[in-house]
């Protein structure tokens, strides 16, 4: 069983990298990616929680914007796999969003205080590592201890969501040139939950065709929050234009109500996603486990 898209506390999940690696392995997850927003953190613990017969295969999620193919932009995710952590290029990019989600934390906490909702983000920054890539999620979860609301999901229907009262835009890599990054590391990218429609707008089919002849290596197509129709329809743009197709969970412990590996993705691809990998790696060697080491 594969599932290629995880979040540990590194990032906006609720289990550290060691606790989500025994979730995975408990669930029968044989290769797992660790998928942090915009962060390589996790990576060492992951790597020393890692039971003998799982493939730990390293990644995150990075931010981007992208054309949304009908003029304008919208937020998009990207997983990158297998890439150079030590990358400059990669880490001086990865410092500069985590920088601005901080930034984006303090400011929507300002927002929030202003409004009389019970929510310090500086406070909320200061329980966090100094480095770290915070999220709505961690907003979300002080309102839920301070009772305002139910659940991290209610948080994001009532307060956080894009667009709503409180929201604040952080920095995003463009898709083009954080697509250009990965493989330049070494890497491979694949385009996140595409048609996530409940988190706002989202990118046009011909937004992944153009990406796919910039150098795109795939698109996740099961996820939890594509509607059956969607996943036909990227299917079908896949085929077309050569995309993998990976499927995942996006697991978030209790942030989501989202069990591990709830979607997968199959041996092949993986295999085909390894062999790419092994094929730009400079300086780089992938490991018999799916990571990567200096050379
Ligand atoms: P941010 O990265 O700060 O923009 O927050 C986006 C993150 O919030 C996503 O990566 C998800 O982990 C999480 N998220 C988005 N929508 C929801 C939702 N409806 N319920 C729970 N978590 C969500
Ligand atoms: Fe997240
Ligand atoms: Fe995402
Ligand atoms: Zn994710």
């Amino acid at each position: 069983m594969i599932d290629l898209h995880t979040h540990s506390t590194v990032s906006d999940g609720t289990e550290t990298p060691t606790e989500l690696v025994a979730t995975a392995a408990a669930a029968g997850v044989t290769v797992l990616a660790l998928t942090d927003h915009d962060t390589t953190a996790g990576w060492a613990e992951a790597a020393t929680a890692r039971p003998s017969g799982m493939t730990l295969v390293r990644g995150a999620e990075f931010s981007t914007v992208s054309p949304d193919g009908r003029g304008g932009e919208v937020t998009a995710h990207l997983l990158g796999y297998l890439f150079d952590p030590e990358d400059a290029t990669v880490v001086a990019e990865q410092e500069r969003v985590r920088n601005s989600r901080r930034d984006r934390l303090r400011a929507m906490g300002e927002r929030m205080a202003a409004g009389g909702l019970p929510i310090d983000g500086e406070a909320l920054l200061a329980r966090l590592p100094a480095d770290s890539p915070a999220g709505r999620p961690h907003i979300g979860q002080a309102l839920v201890e301070a009772g305002v609301v139910g659940s991290v999901s209610e948080a994001f229907r009532e307060l956080l969501r894009k667009g709503g009262p409180y929201y604040v835009e952080k920095y995003n890599t463009p898709i083009a040139e954080a697509v250009a990054m990965i493989r330049a590391a070494g890497g491979v990218a694949v385009f996140a939950h595409p048609f996530a429609r409940r988190r706002g707008d989202v990118v046009e089919a011909s937004v992944l065709r153009d990406l796919a002849r910039e150098g795109l290596d795939g698109v996740e197509v099961d996820h939890p929050d594509h509607a059956d129709d969607d996943r036909a329809t990227l299917r079908e743009v896949a085929a077309e234009t050569g995309l993998l197709v990976t499927g995942s969970s996006d697991y978030h412990g209790t942030n989501k109500t989202t069990p591990i590996a709830v979607e997968t993705t199959a041996p092949a691809v993986f295999e085909a996603l390894v062999v790419r990998a092994s094929a730009r790696a400079t300086g780089v060697e992938v490991l018999a486990d799916g990571g990567v080491a200096a050379t």
